[in-house]
Order: structure tokens, then sequence, then C-alpha cells
């Protein structure tokens, strides 16, 4: 189909002031996947209801036309790449907010509906939607699309725990609802949490059910560093074992904090002999309802800390421990500014995690590549930039990271999803018939293959 056809197929379907195409339509070709290649959309649609949704997908379907649905492209799997010539859906103009329940202590919104656009209305209700990936300009719609996890997932849970309901157009624009305000149901298949984490290649989100907590009014964050890597990971379990349940609970090693420190000029009141000695940090943040609780849970947790090889414990006034976590977020931000090849998001128990780094930490020596990281140390997961100039040997390099994580029980990525970028080593080291449930799985919602072509299956 010409780009003209295309255009005048969508005519039907929306408004032409919300149909985008040529040079324009390029600025939705990618996400933020390191080294990954741009698509060429033919067509990028703004729709602003579910029944626009369905009439583009009807349209695509009679056509045969490929449809990738866009958040606010923050993805790091490639996953919001379009195909060549298909139909680029930006969820922008779908960010209502819907209802806040507070009865049902729920919120229902629009996928295009921001972190930070839900936030700044839960936060002044004492609300909090508890989902946090380090970027806050990313939609709900692309949360859904990845599960997606981010820092507070050790207490709360990723997207997947939080979504009770979703709205959705299928690949030939039937609309489905599944789930509602409720915490249960045993009604047959749960099609909401086969869709969480499906990357749009199953059906498009027009409205998402979310539960939504109270906010906490006090916080706490502890700064922690430990003079092994070996000790910060003995440490983790026993954290999170030890009942305080943390909101945060994240290590950074000494490469990455001191890239941070100097990049986002924290203070953080580490004397310089401590830092010389220190291999890796811990960074915790609690939260209570009670100012006495907190009290009593950092007073507690320091000295387990103590007892497990820290070296010291460091309570960081508000303002320093809040540019800490920020800094933490923007982690992202510094591999890429540093020219990172590759990043990693593996997830293995979290027990496993001082293995994992060691055996990472081998192949690095023996392939000459340079690793550095952080991560969501309570959930296992692990994110490491990779620094390798040669492909080939990056594709050895990242395919045997992987396999040593999946032989530790976990999985390739944790929460930034296959997309494109992981494809390869998604299809070469999961176990093929679990890869042929999934393609079976994707023909009954999908038979024509239209949904976001070249994410997570060739
Ligand atoms: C600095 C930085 C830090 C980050 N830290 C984290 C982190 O800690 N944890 C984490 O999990 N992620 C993290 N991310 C990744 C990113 O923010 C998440 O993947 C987020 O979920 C993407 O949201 P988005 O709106 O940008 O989605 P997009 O990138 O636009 O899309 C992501 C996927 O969702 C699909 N999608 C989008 N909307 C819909 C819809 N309505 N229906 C169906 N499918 C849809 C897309 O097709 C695509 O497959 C980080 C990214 C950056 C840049």
């Amino acid at each position: 189909m010409t780009q003209v056809d295309l255009v005048s197929r969508l005519a039907d379907a929306l408004p032409a002031d919300r149909i985008l195409s040529g040079e324009r339509a390029g600025d939705y070709g990618a996400d933020e996947a390191l080294g990954a290649v741009a698509g060429t959309p033919g067509a990028v649609v703004f729709p602003e209801s579910a029944a626009e949704v369905a009439a583009v997908l009807a349209a695509a379907h009679a056509t045969g036309t490929a449809v990738t649905a866009r958040g606010s492209g923050t993805g790091l799997s490639g996953a919001a790449i379009p195909a060549d010539g298909g139909i680029v859906v930006s969820f922008e103009r779908m960010n209502a907010i819907l209802d806040i329940d507070v009865d049902n202590m729920v919120a229902v919104v629009q996928p295009g509906v921001t972190l930070r656009g839900l936030d700044e209305v839960l936060a002044p209700m004492g609300l909090v939607y508890p989902v946090y990936p380090g970027e806050y300009s990313a939609s709900i719609g692309g949360n859904i699309g990845t599960n997606a996890g981010g820092m507070r997932a050790v207490k709360y849970g990723v997207t997947r725990h939080q979504v009770l309901g979703l709205e959705a157009v299928l690949a030939d624009g039937s609309v489905i609802r599944t789930g509602g305000k409720f915490v249960k149901g045993s009604t047959g298949y749960d099609l909401t949490q086969l869709l969480i984490g499906s990357e749009g290649t199953l059906a498009l989100v027009t409205e998402a059910t979310l539960r939504v907590y109270p906010r906490p009014a006090h916080q706490a964050t502890l700064l922690v560093p430990f003079p092994t890597m070996d000790a910060v990971m003995q440490a983790v379990p026993r954290v999170v074992a030890s009942g305080i349940g943390p909101l945060i609970l994240e290590y950074i090693d000494l490469l990455t904090m001191n890239g941070m420190v100097r990049i986002y000029d924290l203070d953080l009141g580490v004397p310089a002999d401590v830092v010389a000695t220190t291999v890796a940090y811990l960074c915790v943040m609690l939260e209570s309802t009670r100012d006495e609780r907190l009290e009593e849970d950092v007073q507690s947790l320091a000295e387990t800390l103590t007892e497990l090889g820290a070296t010291d414990v460091y309570v960081l006034p508000p303002r320093a421990g809040t540019a800490l976590v920020e800094a933490r977020e923007k982690a992202f931000w510094l591999a890429k500014g540093a020219n990172a090849d590759d990043i990693v998001d593996v997830v293995v128990p979290r027990a496993a995690i001082a293995a994992f780094l060691t055996r990472v930490g081998a192949l690095a020596e023996e392939t000459g590549t340079f690793v550095a990281g952080c991560g969501h140390a309570g959930d296992g997961n692990v994110h490491l930039s990779v620094f390798q100039g040669d492909a080939d040997k990056r594709a050895d390099v990242m395919t045997r990271l992987f396999s040593i994580g999946m032989d530790l029980g976990g999985v390739i990525s944790g929460e930034h999803g296959i997309g494109r970028t992981k494809k390869k080593y998604f299809l070469a080291l999961e176990d093929p018939a679990k890869v042929d449930l999934m393609r079976r799985i994707k023909a009954v919602f999908d038979p024509t293959g239209i949904l976001n072509p070249g994410a997570l299956f060739d």
C-alpha cells in the first residue's frame, strides 16, 4: 500500500489533523534503546478514544498494515520501534485520568497518562501509585506494555501487581474489558495478566484500572558503603528478611557512584577515607506513616547492616537523599553519556546476585570487556552497562552473560522487556517449547501478525 493510500484509509478512522505522515512521522521511529536501528513509519495517528483506536486497527487489519503502539518512547529494548511503512498509534492524546475511587482505592486512567501526571493528581490526595521506573515521563500504557518495575518494586511489586483491569482493542478492531475495580477473580484465563508485558504484540490497551495506596508521610534514605561486593550482596536478602520492608533497596558499584557524584554534583557526606575502601554501596529508603516508627526502623536497620559488614551507615539529610535517588534514576543517561555499547537488566534470585556478578566479572576479564552497574538489588534485578566495541565479541559476551543469569535461575529481562534489541538472545536461549507456545498465543490474538511485528519474535 502506498503512503497516500494508507493516509486516506486512516482518514476514515480519525480527523486528518491527527494523522502525521512523511518526514515528521520519523520522529516516532525510535525509543531509548541503545544501538537500535530506528524504523520509518508510514503514518502516526493520535486517537482520542477506544473507538478511534478500534477504527484504526480495523483498517490496518483489512490491509495487513503493521501497527505499533507508542506511549512516551522511553523504553530501553526497542519495543516501540515501528515496522517500516507501518502505523504508529501514539497514545499521547489519550491522557485523561477518568476516576480516582478512594473507596475502592483505584485509579482508572487512559494509557497516555504519564507517571508524573498521575502523581501530580494523587499526591495532594495523600495517595500514591507506586510503580517507579527511573523515567517519570513514561506512560501507563508503556508501563503495561513492558511490565515496568523500578525501584519501589521491592515493596510494592511491579506493574502487573497493580493493574486490576483493562480495556483493550484487539487486532481486528474489537474491544474487550478484563478485570475491574476488584482485587480478585477466578473466572477463566487471566487476560489482564496475559496482556501485561506483551509489548503491544497482542492488543492495544485503551484504559487501565490501577491500585493506589495511602502515601506514607515520612521517609528516610540510608547510604551504606561496603568493602566488598560479596558483603553487599550477602546483606540484601538479610535486609529483605528483616521485616522492615524497605521502599527502595538498590546497589550501586563504586564506578557508577563516582560517576553519579561527579555528573550530578552529589554531596553525600561520605569521608574520603571511607570512599577509598568502598567497593559498592547499598542505598536503602524506608517509609512510614509515623515518624517515631521510622526512627525505630532506621536504628534497627543500621544495626543490622553494621553486623553484616557495612563500613558505616549514613542517614542522609532529606535533600541529599532525594538527590541520590534522582541520580540513581538517571544512571541510564550516565551509561549512555559514557558511550556504553549495550545495557542489561538480567534478573536472578536475589540471593544469587553475588554469584552472578562474580561470574560476569570473570567473563569480562576473559573477553576484555568493561562492565559496570547498579541495580534493584532487592528484586535481584542487575543493571549493567557493557562496553565492548567489537560487535561480534559483544554479541558473544551478551549471550554468555544472559546464559549465566538463566543458569542461576533468572531470566533475560527483569523489566525493560525483549523488544527488538534483546530478541536474538531471547530466541536463542529461551526454552523453544515456551517460545512456540507464545507464538501460538500471538497467532490467536493477531492471526495476520500486524501488532508490533519485529518485537519479541521475528
Ligand atoms: C532514564 C531511564 C530510566 C529507566 N528506568 C527504568 C526502570 O527502573 N524500570 C523499568 O521498568 N523501566 C525503566 N525504564 C524504561 C521505560 O521507562 C519503561 O520501559 C516504560 O515502561 C516505557 O514507557 P513508555 O510510555 O515510554 O513506553 P514506550 O517506550 O512508548 O513503549 C513500550 C512498549 O509498550 C507498548 N505500548 C505502549 N503503549 C501501549 C498501549 N497503550 N497498549 C499496548 N502496548 C503499548 C509499546 O508498543 C512498546 O512495546 C527507564 C527508561 C529511562 C529512559
